[in-house]
């Protein structure tokens, strides 16, 4: 039996209290687990539904996980009771399970909010790919979530809407901008939750709330009825209870898809092995840029934890992963600017009337704009301006096709590549007042949109404040189309601690 590398409710068992906290129909609970029990109609679909509803309706007024709650989500869980029956264990493989979806992903007559007051009362008119996809499979769509406006921040303080709050420590951030979703899953109103990655959303807040998260090599997921931040480094994936369950929802949602032209398919990357024992690399340098003395005590007993069962831990160098933050703060608001320009009080959403177009499109951005939001499209409308572009731009580009170079080098040495998920635990609501210690946050998540390989974030136990266990979790990054290795290593080193 494997040591646990993390599973935040096994370790730490003396002063974790987070069962405490989490309560109904998942607390914890995986997707595999609920099949199960639908399976032999132990428990069904609309009992799960049921209490889903129940506790975010008990829980959901102090964490605000929420934007919406599909009440009539019954319907579809008494469908899936009944054909359960019918159908046992040969019905779709989600059939019945409650997923929550952030609200940047379309779903047909639902809100869409992107968590901005500019689409305050804007209605999806058509399913996002994903969302047919996980619909096809039976999922449940239960709710859609808070999020930082447009995925932009790290830690949902950017929300329209409010911020949510961990629900770890309710006076601390869930991570951002999937906040919601990860809030959603950690309080155990569902199993399992949809977020988009964009410089490591999911995977941060998967970090801050104790879950497993997915970040897949880019092109794998269709990003057709997803609002677009930064097309060149966007990603949906799941946040989950396990590994096993992230690579079932991922593995619904991958594929090549007609409306989405950067959706590559299975032979686009030459074939990474999987193996009983890998190679990992740290790259120690990179490391020194800050990193919290008790996170780092985690990253170091988890290290031994995989040499003990086998593995080899190397010391690899990345120099060029420290210039990553500066060249996503630039690639990133370019795209965001320019993604945005659709927000004009014409095509979508608010409108603000003025004395001609231009009043008007200034007049209804500036009204439905957060400050953030505001931000980045200065910034990125500057750093893609005439004078500056090669300065700036172009020099970002550079820089990412370096990254991707000197990646892969390390791939000719190492199976794969391992970080904290975020040099820090959850952070205080209010406490990072200015923006670049908030951007700091994603200095280990942002090189892997930049480069477009993909990523695993999974717990790695817990750290102590003020009296609070909160959850810091571990990333382990692989070669391009190494998704399937990430969950190999992922069930191996966490899902065999589960039981
Ligand atoms: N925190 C990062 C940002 O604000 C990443 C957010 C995301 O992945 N959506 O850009």
């Amino acid at each position: 039996m494997r040591a646990p590398l993390g599973r935040i409710n096994n370790m730490d068992n003396k002063s974790n209290s987070s069962k405490n906290h989490r309560g109904g129909l998942s607390n914890g609970v995986t997707i595999s687990e609920l099949r199960k029990k639908f399976v032999t109609g132990e428990y069904t679909p609309l009992q799960a539904v049921n209490d889903a509803l129940a506790l975010i309706k008990e829980k959901d007024g102090e964490i605000n996980a929420f934007l919406d709650v599909y009440e009539d989500a019954l319907e579809a869980a008494k469908e899936a009771t009944e054909r359960y029956k019918k159908d046992g264990d040969k019905a779709p493989a989600l059939l019945g399970v409650p997923i929550a979806i952030k609200n940047n992903i379309l779903i047909k007559g639902r809100k869409a909010t992107g968590g901005s007051k500019i689409l305050e009362n804007y209605t999806a008119v058509y399913d996002a790919t994903i969302i047919e996809k996980l619909r096809e499979a039976g999922a449940i769509f239960i709710g859609s979530t808070n999020m930082d406006e447009f995925a932009m921040g790290s830690s949902t303080e950017n929300s329209a809407f409010g911020p949510t709050k961990n629900p770890y420590d309710p006076a601390r951030v869930p991570g951002g901008s999937s906040g919601g979703s990860a809030a959603a899953v950690a309080m155990g109103a569902v199993s399992a939750a949809i977020g988009t990655d964009t410089g490591g959303s999911i995977r941060q807040s998967a970090s801050f709330c104790g879950l497993v998260e997915f970040k897949t090599t880019y092109g794998a997921v269709s990003r057709y009825g997803r609002m677009a931040m930064g097309s060149s480094l966007d990603q949906a994936g799941p946040l989950t209870n396990c590994v096993a369950d992230a690579q079932l929802l991922h593995e619904v949602m991958a594929g090549k898809d007609k409306m989405d032209m950067t959706t590559i398919s299975d032979d686009t990357y030459p074939e990474v092995p999987i193996k009983d024992k890998y190679t990992i690399g740290v790259p120690r340098g990179f490391l020194k840029s800050g990193v919290d003395k008790d996170v780092m005590e985690k990253f170091e007993s988890t290290i031994k934890v995989l040499v003990a069962a086998g593995h080899s831990v190397v010391d690899v160098e990345l120099p060029l992963f420290e210039q990553g933050l500066a060249a996503y703060y630039i690639s990133m608001p370019a795209e965001v600017s320019s993604n945005l320009a659709r927000y004009d009080g014409v095509r979508y959403g608010l409108h603000v009337e003025g004395k001609d177009l231009l009043e008007d499109y200034m007049k209804t951005r500036a009204a439905g704009f957060g400050a953030e939001v505001k931000r980045r499209i200065l910034l990125g409308t500057y750093v893609l301006s005439a004078g500056y572009f090669d300065a700036y731009y172009g020099k970002a580009e550079q820089v990412r096709n370096m990254m991707r170079a000197e990646l892969a080098g390390v791939f000719k040495k190492v199976d794969l590549v391992m970080t904290p998920t975020t040099p820090a635990p959850a952070f205080k609501i209010g406490e990072l007042s200015d923006p670049l210690s908030v951007y700091a946050q994603d200095i280990f998540t942002v090189p892997v949109n930049l480069t477009g390989i993909p990523a695993i974030s999974i717990p790695m136990g817990t750290v102590e404040r003020e009296g609070k266990s909160l959850p810091i979790g571990v990333q382990y990054m692989g070669p391009h189309g190494g998704d399937a290795r990430l969950f190999a290593l992922g069930k191996l080193v966490y899902d065999t601690s589960l039981s």
